[in-house]
């Protein structure tokens, strides 16, 4: 399985930098709205935490050839190593001011005017 990018992408990119198999992409779709390359994908979920508009579900109807999953695992194996540390960083941030936002947007729900003038929250 791997995962996709449905309806809803603000674009911001977050997923791209925490993917430790380089296969989110943006820059080839006519739009420039980030996708995920399936191939690629190792199911490691980090690109969830770093959405801030949950929007990379499971993709379920891909199914993997063995080789190009092995192949892809090795090279998340390898950038772990290089960037593992760096990644962790950064998903930290990311989950907190996501956490943040979510409470936010709950908090908006409930007290519509409070943000009225404010179009900060995605
Ligand atoms: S699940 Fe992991 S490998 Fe797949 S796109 Fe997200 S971050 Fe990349
Ligand atoms: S983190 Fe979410 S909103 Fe941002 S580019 Fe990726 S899928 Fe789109």
């Amino acid at each position: 399985m791997a995962l996709k990018i449905i309806e809803g992408c603000i674009n911001c990119g977050n997923c791209r930098h925490v993917c430790p198999t380089d296969t989110i992409r943006y820059y080839d779709t006519p739009d420039l709205q980030h996708t995920i390359e399936p191939a690629g994908c190792i199911d490691c979920n980090l690109c969830v935490d770093a959405c801030p508009v949950e929007v990379i579900e499971p993709d379920n109807a891909y199914v993997h050839d063995p080789e190009e999953l092995a192949s892809a695992k090795e090279l998340a194996a390898d950038v772990w190593k290089k960037r593992g540390a760096m990644i962790q960083t950064v998903l930290k941030v990311m989950r907190q001011r996501n956490a943040r936002w979510a409470r936010e947007r709950e908090e908006r729900r409930d007290d519509p005017e409070r943000y009225r003038s404010g179009n900060r929250l995605p």
